[in-house]
């Protein structure tokens, strides 16, 4: 734990993590030496975390990202953290993430990290003029800069993947309703869902195991699925795996550098034994127009909570309680958020929900039975998981849909709920992109999370 907390502090210039508190820390630390010593060790005991600012925490601040929660401390910690820490591990502070999780560059957060007065997004270790890709992207920087061994992180719609792919990171989503989401900050309730994002298939398997079971209390939306060792078929053989290969994942708008590292990754796995069989997921380009209405229109009712009365900030100069609640979010939210809530309570408003909410449900189910189809003729589909690499800080901030367009090959299988992951296959080679990490994304049909971990571990 100390090695890694003066890591972060040598290299403060990532901008990653906005709480640490060492004395807790080496404090929980101690704690674990302590059960080693007894005999008593958990499966991951001693082990330093990060955790993405999206979980709530006792030991340490809590904002989402938000000026909204600047100062808020949760009196309970989430769930992912609370089993975490009772399978042993330490919690090394608290990582930057675009606010309430909305956004694909950290550009969104309006937190500062520890040591700086200015708002500014976690920075790519392989190269601080990019961004880490978000929203987990403090996670995903910390385990690539090896600031923290692992990383929680979340995704709603590819905020797990997408980072780790810019990071050159393993990381993987599981099955919507494996991990409760009790003490997850809420932004669109249907899909979010939280995974650990680390250095290998390997690591994220151990992490997934004690982070997953049902929680039907907390999480109504918790699945009824025991919890799991996500590690027994790591070694199986994957000789005859049958791999889907999307052609919609591999049309235009591709770079050339994910193509080739992508293509390249699955020769590799021809190699390792398996089968690639072409598919077909017709809706994917529907995936953006879908997601982009329920994701808003979900995050415009959660976030109604944040109306200065119960926590997290309050504007000091106002008339009546309408003015308060007004003053209080025009100042608490930043401008992405504003912008959700606005399409959210356009798309759920009378005379629009059937128009756009309700169609977009529909379109969902589609995608969901496109994916049910493709899984009859393999077992894992693999394709890129963003379509670029990462790109500067400041290329995309002004237009947020050349944001939303390059979660393209995410989205869908958020939509429908299945586990996903990314794994690094390589570099890019081109000029202007040189050495910046790929990603490949495997997507497994629901719960057959011990599968995919087993096919990235082979590759790895
Ligand atoms: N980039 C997507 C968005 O902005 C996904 C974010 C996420 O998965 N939390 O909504």
């Amino acid at each position: 734990a100390q090695h890694f907390l003066d890591r972060s502090q040598a290299h403060a210039n990532l901008a990653a993590f906005v709480d640490l508190n060492a004395e807790t820390t080496l404090a929980q630390a101690k704690a674990a030496d302590a059960r080693i010593a007894a005999g008593t060790a958990g499966a991951l005991e001693g082990l330093p975390l990060a955790h993405k600012d999206i979980f709530v925490t006792r030991d340490f601040a809590t904002t989402a990202g938000s000026r909204m929660l600047k100062g808020y401390r949760s009196p309970f910690d989430a769930t992912v953290v609370s089993k975490l820490a009772e399978a042993g591990a330490v919690t090394l502070g608290k990582v930057n993430c675009d606010e309430f999780a909305m956004g694909s560059s950290n550009e969104n957060t309006a937190v500062a990290a520890v040591g700086s007065d200015t708002v500014q997004p976690v920075r790519n270790p392989w190269d601080t003029k990019r961004i880490p890709g978000g929203s987990s992207g403090g996670s995903a920087a910390v385990v690539a800069a090896r600031l923290a061994p692992a990383a929680t992180g979340t995704d709603t719609g590819g905020s797990i993947r997408q980072p780790a792919a810019f990071c050159g990171i393993t990381g993987i989503k599981p099955t919507y309703g494996r991990a409760s989401r009790y003490g997850m900050v809420a932004f669109a309730s249907s899909l979010d869902q939280a995974g650990p994002m680390a250095r290998s298939a390997e690591d994220c398997a151990l992490l997934l195991s004690a982070m997953c079971g049902p929680d039907p209390d907390r999480d109504s939306t918790s699945l009824d699925a025991p919890a799991e060792n996500f590690t027994r078929k790591l070694n199986d053989s994957i000789e005859g795996l049958r791999i889907g290969v999307p052609k919609e994942f591999f049309g235009e708008g591709l770079s050339d550098d994910v193509r080739s590292a992508v293509d390249a990754a699955l020769q590799q796995y021809e190699q390792l034994g398996a089968k690639l069989v072409p598919i077909a997921l017709p809706r994917t380009e529907l995936s953006i127009p879908v997601y982009y209405i329920i994701a808003p229109a979900e995050a415009s009712s959660n976030l109604s909570r944040f109306d200065g009365v119960k926590f997290g900030h309050r504007a000091r100069d106002y008339g009546d309680l309408a003015d308060m609640y007004k003053k209080t979010r025009a100042e608490g939210f930043g401008d992405e958020v504003k912008r959700r809530i606005m399409i959210g309570t356009y798309v759920l408003s009378h005379g629009y929900y059937d128009a756009y909410y309700l169609q977009a449900q529909k379109i969902r189910r589609m995608i969901a039975d496109d994916f049910q189809n493709a899984f009859k003729e393999c077992d894992v589909i693999a394709g890129p998981v963003a379509p670029t690499v990462a790109w500067k800080i400041g290329e995309k901030s002004d237009d947020p849909v050349a944001n939303y367009l390059t979660d393209i090959f995410t989205l869908s299988g958020s939509l429908a709920g299945l586990p996903g992951m990314s794994i690094p296959v390589g570099f890019a080679k081109s000029e202007a992109d040189k050495g910046l990490p790929i990603g490949m994304q495997l997507l497994g049909n629901y719960l057959d999370e011990a599968r995919l971990l087993n096919a990235a571990h082979r590759f790895q």
